[in-house]
């Protein structure tokens, strides 16, 4: 892995680089490019001018690392809230949520965070909407999907995610794609051994096309989320290949990143849904956007220079 995409995705749990991150003034113009916003408010603007333009979408209340059960009790309350308001607003045909485990409480215990999954499930299916469970890093892999596969005995909607770096994806998508399940895959986005993950991009992309047939030619709902050009058109040529009719997968970017290709792929009638993630709690999801780009970095060196 580029070692500085390891040094910042290393910063993403330091809570001294944090507190720098946060107040450098720099971070809240480049948190507006890639965040909603902090509110339900901004967030349900920002879906309602999404939908307006012909998108779906997947809201993430932002927070990862909760420190006890009433601070994911708070996590799941954000969520009801939302699930509610989208319906109240006449959204919920095209937004869902995405929700990470662990700001559900996932660290405190599995069973809490089944749980409280199941609630949030539960008022998905009320407001006439799905759940997607993100994935983070490797070391909560197989409890995610052990959740994911409770809740999709009762919620056979509910989304999961794949993650083609790591080297167990392509066993984890034949098994998802056999029973139906709705998958989005993606590269990755956390830092990772080599004897877990693969460390080249070319492997990760190798990996993601071969999981991407896996996942095209099974009986599932595929979501393929990445903003590299090539995957894209490799993925819209398999589709092709495998007689996928648009609607019976979809494509999946995130809040701010490449928009015009987002309706670019709509207008030529792909389904596109965009990942959008709001509130305070924006730091890690900040860094992972940084270290994904090169050309992101520059910012988040120039706030450590100013305080060093
Ligand atoms: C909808 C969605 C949901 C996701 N959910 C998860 C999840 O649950 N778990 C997880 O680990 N990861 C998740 N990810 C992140 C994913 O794993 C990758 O880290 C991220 O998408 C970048 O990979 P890429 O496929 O876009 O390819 P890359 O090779 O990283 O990028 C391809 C091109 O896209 C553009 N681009 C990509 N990232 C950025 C950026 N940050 N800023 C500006 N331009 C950029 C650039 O033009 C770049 O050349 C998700 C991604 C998406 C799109």
């Amino acid at each position: 892995m580029n070692p500085l995409r390891s040094l910042i995705l290393a910063a993403a749990g330091n809570e001294v680089i944090r507190q720098v991150v946060s107040a450098t003034p720099g971070s809240r113009d480049l948190v507006r490019r890639f965040v909603a916003g902090e509110t339900g408010d901004d967030a349900v603007a920002a879906v309602r001018e999404l939908a307006a333009s012909g998108l779906h979408a997947t809201l993430d209340h932002l927070g990862e690392d909760v420190h006890g059960r009433a601070h994911a009790e708070k996590n799941v309350q954000a969520n009801l809230r939302m699930l509610d308001r989208l319906h109240s607003e006449g959204l919920s045909g095209r937004v869902e949520v995405s929700v990470k485990l662990s700001s559900l409480g996932l660290r405190l215990g599995e069973k809490l965070a089944l749980d409280n999954a199941w609630r949030v499930c539960a008022a998905a299916e009320q407001c006439a909407t799905t759940v997607t469970l993100d994935m983070e890093d490797h070391t909560t892999t197989d409890a995610t999907l052990r959740v994911l596969a409770e809740l999709r005995h009762t919620w056979p909607s509910t989304g999961g995610v794949l993650q083609a770096y790591l080297r167990r994806t392509e066993d984890d998508a034949a098994a998802l794609a056999a029973e139906g399940a709705r998958v989005r895959l993606c590269k990755g986005a956390y830092a990772e051994p080599v004897n877990v993950a693969f460390d080249h991009a070319h492997a990760v992309d190798r990996s993601y096309v071969r999981c991407a047939n896996t996942l095209l030619a099974g009986r599932g709902y595929p979501m393929f989320a990445t903003h590299d050009p090539r995957l894209v058109e490799i993925v819209g040529e398999r589709a092709r290949w495998y007689g996928r009719e648009p609607g019976s997968y979809e494509f999946q970017m995130l809040y701010g990143i490449r928009p015009e290709e987002q309706l670019r792929l709509a207008t030529n009638g792909e389904t596109v849904r965009i990942y959008v993630p709001y509130g305070d709690q924006w730091y890690g999801y900040l860094m992972r956007r940084l270290a994904e780009r090169p050309a992101n970095t520059a910012f988040f060196l120039r706030a450590l220079a100013s305080r060093s």
